[in-house]
């Protein structure tokens, strides 16, 4: 009988835009049979609300009111994590330049980010084993995570990854965007993005996700959070 190594425990994984979380973040999830969870897309989807109620973004108290309203979803299977707004998929919707414009400024506002961390701690306290992406997973969100990694890249090469992935060509926009996101993310009073006093800092400008899993994976094991479990024996249901 084949012996298969499953995640116990949380996986913080935080970093700018760009850096390859969300690839890395569910091809370790998928590999180790745990959950997944991308905090990004729900901060994606209150941006998306807002924009839906025809607020303005800079106005702290009318996006908190909105999103207050909002009923958001996301699945935790790594091979299907589907986001849901009021009932319905916006999955791909999330992913458009107008959500992205203005998602850095409505998850900076402290309200909506006490909303949605409580909701992010509640998935991940049903879960044996999770791998979560975001920006504050292992200083706010998941602060006792057994294993926190904090990935960066060069601005170069993160705003060249994101243009490949989004199929954009003028590479200096999508810099432009990636630093301004990054600017406000990093600047924001409530939960900046910055690595927790004990990440792991993982540069990855100069490695594919093939190795950034493969450092991953090696961590996992490192800190002892596989349990072994017994897989079914070939042919047999
Ligand atoms: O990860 P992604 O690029 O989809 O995140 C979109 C935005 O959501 C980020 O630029 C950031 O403003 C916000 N975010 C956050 N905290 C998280 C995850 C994302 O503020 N934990």
């Amino acid at each position: 009988m084949l012996q298969v190594g499953a995640l116990r425990g949380v996986v913080a994984l935080d970093g700018p835009s760009g850096t390859g979380k969300s690839t890395v973040a569910q091809r370790l999830a998928a590999d180790l049979g745990a959950h997944y969870l991308d905090t990004g897309a729900m901060y994606r989807a209150a941006a998306l609300g807002v924009l839906r109620d025809g607020v303005d973004p800079a106005d702290p108290a009318a996006v908190s009111a909105t999103v207050e309203r909002l009923s958001i979803d996301v699945g935790t299977d790594p091979g299907a994590a589907a986001v849901t707004l009021d009932g319905l998929d916006v999955s791909a919707e999330i992913r458009s330049a107008p959500v992205t414009s203005v998602v850095s400024p409505v998850s900076a506002v402290p309200e909506v980010r006490t909303l949605l961390v409580a909701q992010q701690r509640e998935i991940i306290g049903t879960a044996a084993g999770i791998v979560v992406e975001g920006r504050d997973i292992g200083t706010v969100v998941a602060p006792d995570a057994p294993l926190k990694v904090f990935l960066t890249a060069t601005p170069a090469q993160r705003a060249q990854r994101r243009a490949s992935q989004d199929g954009v060509s003028d590479l200096d926009v999508v810099r432009r965007s990636v630093e301004w996101r990054d600017r406000l993310d990093s600047t924001r009073a409530a939960s900046p993005l910055r690595p927790a006093d004990d990440a792991v800092e993982l540069d990855t400008t100069e490695l594919d996700a093939t190795e950034v899993l493969a450092a991953l994976h090696e961590l996992v094991a490192q800190r002892g959070l596989l349990v072994v479990v017994p897989s079914a024996p070939r042919g047999r249901p």
